[in-house]
């Protein structure tokens, strides 16, 4: 669970008070750009998704406390959303998503060391040694799955927790020269501390990889509050890739490169009707409802090679080089 950021006064246990800026710019110029029902039978409220006008970046809003988002990944309505994430990972395409991302690092010097943050079950570390054969991969992951993986001779090293804990980072700081984030930024509280401590894990010259969902995508139109990259309550900030571009640069970064096409994960239809149906019937039905779902995992799949080179992708990748000076953001804070 992430920690609790430093907060201001929950006004229900579940929630903070709601922000009247942006936490990306600061600007007050906000809309609401979602408002989704807590889908569990016995409703607590709504979750709210709000963007900004100035920068486009979009977020929780009011934004769960650590005890929120602890309720809500108990209920079963996450549960399901977890089965189906894990179905998602466990797949073919996922893992070909996984070896293309390591390949786009192949034509850059060989590491030695990699972590890969948020590793989960470390299925990304397992699909790039196949090409990073002499590469020693370190996970980093704030639940157990992590030292399963480490079990399972899918990593050399585990590390439990948040990568901005001080005592955390103080171990990894300037060890690797790959940090990879798949799809872990969107459910950090600060994702521009986030990115602070991993450049602050990298060498000078090594470099972050980066996967997040993209609140530009078509999708997220189309399919409003099914569009499973809206991830509530999960996901508190969703990032436009100019947006996270900027930061980079501005953290001293160079970009080398940024794709929206093999990012993009095949699974918006199925995923919206697997949580549509969750909402509406009854557990017990749901078991009888999987053929309708894996016909839609099969429209995903056939769409993806078209849809991936339009807007309807639904994430995008950057890659980006850490300075050579050393700067002042990556000094430890006392
Ligand atoms: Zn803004």
């Amino acid at each position: 669970m992430p920690p609790s950021p430093p907060t201001p006064q929950s006004i229900d246990g579940f929630h903070e008070p709601r922000r009247e800026n942006c936490p990306w710019c600061g600007s007050k110029r906000l809309r609401t750009r979602l408002r989704a029902p807590d889908r569990r039978r016995y409703q607590r409220g709504t979750f709210v998704v709000d963007e900004c006008r100035d920068c486009a970046h979009a977020f929780q809003n009011p934004r769960l406390t650590s005890e929120g988002l602890a309720f809500h990944h108990r209920d079963f309505y996450e549960g399901h959303l977890r089965d189906f994430a894990e179905r998602i990972l466990a797949t073919r395409p996922a893992r070909r998503r996984h070896r293309a991302a390591a390949r786009a690092m192949l034509a850059l010097p060989e590491p030695e060391s990699w972590l890969d943050v948020g590793t989960g079950h470390a299925h990304f570390p397992e699909t790039a040694r196949e090409l990073f054969v002499y590469t020693s991969f370190d996970g980093l992951d704030p639940t157990s799955r992590v030292e399963q993986a480490r079990e399972a001779g899918r990593i050399e090293e585990a590390h439990r927790g948040q990568l901005t804990t001080p005592a955390i980072l103080a171990r990894l700081r300037s060890r690797y020269d790959v940090v990879s984030m798949f799809h872990h930024l969107e459910h950090t509280p600060d994702p521009r501390a986030e990115l602070r401590a991993a450049l602050a894990a990298l060498r000078p010259g090594g470099h972050l990889l980066v996967e997040v969902p993209d609140p530009h995508s078509a999708f997220g139109m189309l399919l409003g509050k099914w569009w499973l990259p809206y991830g509530q309550p999960g996901h508190l900030h969703l990032m436009p890739l100019d947006n996270l571009r900027t930061e980079l640069e501005s953290q001293g970064c160079t970009i080398v490169t940024t794709d929206r096409r093999a990012p993009h994960i095949p699974y918006d239809l199925s995923a919206a009707l697997s949580l549509a149906l969750a909402h509406v019937l009854p557990k017990a039905w749901l078991p009888a409802t999987t053929p309708l779902v894996t016909a839609a995992t099969a429209l995903d799949h056939t769409l993806a090679p078209l849809l991936r080179r339009t807007r309807f992708s639904n994430a995008y990748r950057i890659i980006a080089r850490k300075g050579t000076e050393q700067s002042p953001w990556t000094e430890q804070s006392p």
